[in-house]
């Protein structure tokens, strides 16, 4: 493909506009329900938000780490320190997106503060250019397939019953976090009473390679996928544990850019990759990712941090680009706050699809009032 019909290298050859300001922007939104998985409970969204001031125009970048290092090692105390230290520092006028995430990589790892920088450029970029962040990233808008995660429950009522009011709303396909106890017996149970749901589990990590045994009992109820079942830091035993089961395995945290998703696939590690594009390092990575998956025959997700609107409605917009072809972990606003810093809120029409925000950008617009009333702290960085 040449530049001017290959989406990568046309959204790589946009230039970067001057900045005038960055500041941090952090704030704090309870959950309406706390999130469960194998690893924490979080009952609050913390997150670090970096907005970008270019003349008249303000964009806005998501950061998908979470205060404390349980999911992933980046946090918001970290991300903060490599964006304003070392990331921030190699942006220029002038420097096209390409060159910038080539610079990026003499910076090792941090892919989510990497993420939150790119992402607040091209957003600025599109508003500039007074197009939607789909149209910079060369994708027509199309209606995107909705996904709900639906935490650990403390009962198997609850699990049925979270699990009925997402297919009540349509989902395309409802996961539920298992761990070490609430595992087969518990997927059993929802098989049984929705039989045809497109259903998959996600272990964060929970398990070892001595599980094999009990995860292939989960062969028998044709799940879409089993995520991460064994550490985040492996590739390698999720091969020898892929190799005897039947249902596909989809890695996560173990994807922390192309080069894991190169290993994971040669491997045979996974048959499916979760593609979090603010942990991979932006939108420019993950289609990359995306497209070397298409090539691979590997399918690939979008996946979820529990985002503000912010960084959900850039997920929205990468899955109008190729490869994005089952359903992720996108959802309705509500399942996470009742009052979001955004408008509008992520909403699913009757066939459970989401509209991808029409406007400039992002096509959201961050509401000042609900930010001041969130906001726990905030810092001018240049
Ligand atoms: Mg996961």
């Amino acid at each position: 493909m040449t530049p001017a019909n290959d989406p990568i290298q046309s959204v790589e050859q946009e230039l970067i506009p001057r900045i005038d300001h960055g500041a941090f922007v952090t704030v704090r939104l309870p959950f309406v329900h706390p999130f469960g998985t194998s690893v924490q409970v979080w009952t609050h969204k913390e997150a670090l938000l970096l907005r970008l001031t270019s003349g008249q125009t303000v964009a806005w970048g998501e950061c998908v780490a979470d205060p404390d290092p349980f999911y992933m090692p980046e946090t918001t105390q970290t991300a903060r320190h490599i964006i304003r230290d070392f990331l921030l520092p190699l942006v220029e006028p002038g420097l096209s997106m390409g060159e910038l995430v080539r610079r990026f990589t003499h910076c090792r790892g941090h892919g989510m503060a990497k993420a939150t920088v790119e992402n607040a450029l091209l957003n600025l970029i599109a508003l500039q250019k007074q197009i939607p962040l789909h149209d910079l990233l060369g994708a027509p808008a199309k209606p995107i397939m909705s996904g709900v995660s639906i935490g650990l429950q403390d009962s198997m009522d609850e699990l049925l019953g979270a699990v009925a009011k997402a297919v009540s709303r349509n989902y395309h396909r409802v996961k539920i976090k298992i761990e070490r106890g609430r595992d087969v017996e518990w997927v059993r149970r929802v098989r049984d009473r929705f039989p045809d749901l497109q259903l998959m589990v996600d272990a964060n990590g929970a398990f070892t390679l001595d599980d094999a045994p009990l995860l292939k009992q989960l062969d028998a109820f044709h799940l879409s996928m089993i995520e991460q079942p064994l550490s985040y830091a492996d590739i390698h035993q999720h091969a020898l544990l892929q190799r005897s089961l039947e249902t596909p395995l989809c890695l996560d945290e173990s994807i922390l850019g192309l080069d894991e998703a190169v290993a994971a696939v040669a491997l045979g590690a996974c048959r499916i990759l979760n593609i979090k594009q603010g942990r991979v390092g932006g939108l420019i990575p993950s289609m990359r990712i995306a497209r070397f998956a298409a090539e691979h025959g590997v399918g690939v997700w979008s996946g979820g941090m529990d985002e503000t609107g912010i960084g959900r409605a850039v997920n929205i917009h990468l899955q109008t680009t190729p490869g994005f072809t089952i359903p992720g972990d996108t959802s309705e606003t509500c399942n996470y706050f009742e009052e979001d810093i955004i408008d509008k809120p992520v909403t699913l029409d009757p066939e459970g699809y989401i509209a991808v925000p029409e406007g400039s950008g992002l096509g959201v617009n961050v509401l000042p009032d609900r930010l001041m009333h969130s906001m726990v702290d905030w810092e001018l960085i240049r």
